[in-house]
């Protein structure tokens, strides 16, 4: 196997304005991300796409407002690789995994991903604003591409016009060579036909061509939209990466929720708990003896309660 050639450009993500055509973008290089995920969960060259997207969409859906959201995209569709999900916050950590991780398929030269994604099915959208302020959507799926149906929850389910294109390259052997997204919204009061006239162009291969054009940073993604028009880049470029929130212990406060006969049932096994994160694959084991103390634990806060 031929190693896939090193991209100079860093996982960034950058939020611009064009102010002649009224429009908000944010664009990334995802490429180290997707690489991670590939990594973690062992993906065949199909799933990497499937997963690449989602988790691209997701860090562009995460940076759109203020503060400390997160976004938890869901795509429930009846192809061959299953539920997907991809779940980011607005520092640029994202994380997700794929149901059927070892599916393999065809992928043409734009990869098509309906066939494995499946056709019908529903797009799920939790925003998680902080303080209790969780929002939620929901739209059937369009065309299982994932950066299409994404963009058909913003028109719909958020009622802002948007163009959303987000691709993952690779190279013969399945590895990335290159991957990111772009997201473009009116701003309010915007015109809509600015952006019909970016997703015309996004749909048809305006990003994917930047990709192949070389190594591209994610501020000559949000300026490559619209070559005529200048982008004004709004505050710093944020670095982006698969970042998972789980832990020793977090993982504990799990076992912390078992029931006494459970956790009964794991000591008497003599054998450590072993637990796998869904979202990241990290593989943790918890001993016998510290089974134990959770046990005692239990039993204490029982008494005195
Ligand atoms: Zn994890």
């Amino acid at each position: 196997m031929s190693a896939a050639p090193t991209s100079q450009a860093k996982d960034l993500l950058v939020r611009a304005i064009a102010p002649t055509d009224e429009l908000r973008i944010a664009a990334a290089i995802t490429t180290e991300v997707v690489r991670e995920a590939q990594r973690r969960h062992q993906l065949t060259p199909a799933a990497t796409v499937a997963m690449g997207r989602a988790l691209t969409s997701g860090l562009l859906l995460a940076t759109m407002t203020k503060g400390e959201e997160r976004v938890t995209l869901q795509v429930v569709g009846d192809g061959p690789l299953g539920n997907i999900v991809a779940d980011a916050n607005a520092h640029g950590d994202v994380r997700g995994y794929v149901k059927n991780p070892r599916v393999e398929g065809t992928l043409g030269t734009r990869p098509q991903l309906e066939p494995l994604v499946g056709r019908h099915g529903i797009l799920n959208v939790t925003r998680d604003l902080g303080m209790r302020d969780l929002y939620q959507g929901q739209v059937e799926l369009v065309t299982g591409e994932i950066d299409e149906d994404v963009e058909a929850y913003l028109r719909v389910s958020e009622q802002v016009p948007s163009a959303l294109s987000c691709e993952v390259l690779l190279d013969g052997d399945g590895n990335v060579v290159r991957a990111g997204g772009i997201l473009v919204q009116a701003l309010p009061g915007g015109q809509a036909d600015a952006i019909t006239r970016a997703q015309h162009r996004l749909r048809t291969g305006a990003l994917h061509v930047l990709l192949m054009g070389g190594d591209v940073s994610a501020r000559d993604i949000a300026a490559g939209l619209s070559p005529s028009h200048p982008v004004e880049v709004l505050g710093e470029d944020r670095p982006v990466r698969f970042q998972c929130q789980c832990s020793d212990e977090r993982i504990r406060a799990t076992l912390q929720l078992l029931s006494a006969s459970d956790l009964d049932e794991m000591i008497a096994e003599g054998k450590p708990a072993e637990v796998t994160c869904n979202f990241c694959n990290q593989h943790y084991e918890v001993p016998v003896t510290e089974l134990g103390e959770l046990r005692s634990a239990m039993k204490t806060s029982l008494e005195t309660n």
